[in-house]
């Protein structure tokens, strides 16, 4: 039900590259605010691999979902059962899959991709329908 996806692995990497060589700051990577560690407890996967910053726990993984008319509200942290039944339920919505540490707070979005109902493209109507509906 993915489309779209885009994975962020090579850029984060190059941003953990940069962070230990001394080009980043901990406060540029580590800056998880309350908001992004809450919806990380609730909402969020954990996941088995440790913090790249850190080590000291194993990142968690959250998924915001944006756009998206109806069911879907937009920007608001979703767990993976509930972004199952979206997509087959709600028009097309944005993933943003975010990894988070809840110890120092690094956050990186490490991959995005959309689901949802994708609208019908834009044909005129065959005749029949519009015949089935005058009845
Ligand atoms: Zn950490």
């Amino acid at each position: 039900m993915q489309r779209q996806l885009v994975d962020y692995a090579l850029a984060r990497r190059s941003t953990l590259a940069r962070l230990r060589a001394g080009q980043m700051a901990l406060s540029d990577v580590c800056d998880g605010d309350t908001y992004l560690l809450r919806a990380a407890k609730f909402h969020g996967q954990i996941t088995q691999r440790p913090c790249p910053v850190c080590r000291k726990e194993q990142v968690t993984l959250v998924s915001w979902v944006f756009g998206g008319a109806g069911g879907a509200p937009s920007g608001t942290a979703r767990t993976d059962s509930e972004i199952t039944a979206l997509a087959t339920s709600s028009p097309e919505f944005t993933v943003h899959v975010v990894e988070v540490c809840r110890t120092c707070r690094w956050n990186y979005l490490v991959q995005s991709y959309v689901a949802g109902v994708a609208r019908p493209e834009k044909k005129p109507r065959p005749a029949t329908k519009r015949s089935r509906v005058a009845k």
